[in-house]
């Protein structure tokens, strides 16, 4: 999956890390002969791939950025409460990832371009990534919640390095 570049970091040996929009982070090495990536080596190189896309496997495989942090929740929904919205294709905003957490009962969660299609239930939560459509579908009675995730602020403040 394409997601754009947001900002650049160094991982604990000083290697260049590129943070994408989805939160996930990529070694962008600068590593001749193999891997050559002189831009990285420069403050004005790194600067001009901001919004460049890279793809992202760990978002192929919803892979939940684990230093994310819970910010918020939705009621707690129904088969009969459900919001139309969400039977619907829609998504969350960039760099917001969300568990649908099902309490009790099943809901089938669709999303198409990763093409799966997901029977949640107690044991099994249903991982939403920024900015992919997703549409949930009701099966049979079911009690759940969605929780929402961002990134922590102090990553988010962090100065930029040079
Ligand atoms: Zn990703």
């Amino acid at each position: 999956m394409k997601r754009s570049i947001i900002r650049f970091g160094h991982d604990d040996i000083g290697d260049w890390v590129a943070t994408l929009s989805c939160g996930h982070l990529q070694h962008v090495r600068h590593s001749p002969p193999f891997i050559n990536r002189p831009w990285v080596t420069t403050k004005e190189g790194r600067k001009n791939k901001i919004g460049e896309v890279l793809n992202c496997i760990r978002c192929d495989k919803s892979e939940f950025p684990e230093n994310f942090v819970f910010y918020k929740k939705t009621p707690i929904f129904t088969e009969k409460s459900l919001p139309s919205g969400l039977k619907n294709d829609h998504s969350t905003k960039a760099g917001v990832w969300g568990k649908i957490i099902i309490i009790e009962g099943k809901l089938q969660y669709r999303v198409n371009s990763l093409g799966t299609d997901t029977e949640l239930s107690p044991n099994i939560p249903g991982i939403i990534l920024p900015e992919v459509l997703h549409s949930v579908a009701i099966l049979d009675t079911v009690e759940f919640y969605i929780e929402f995730y961002k990134e922590p602020d102090c990553l988010t403040k962090q100065p930029y390095p040079e």
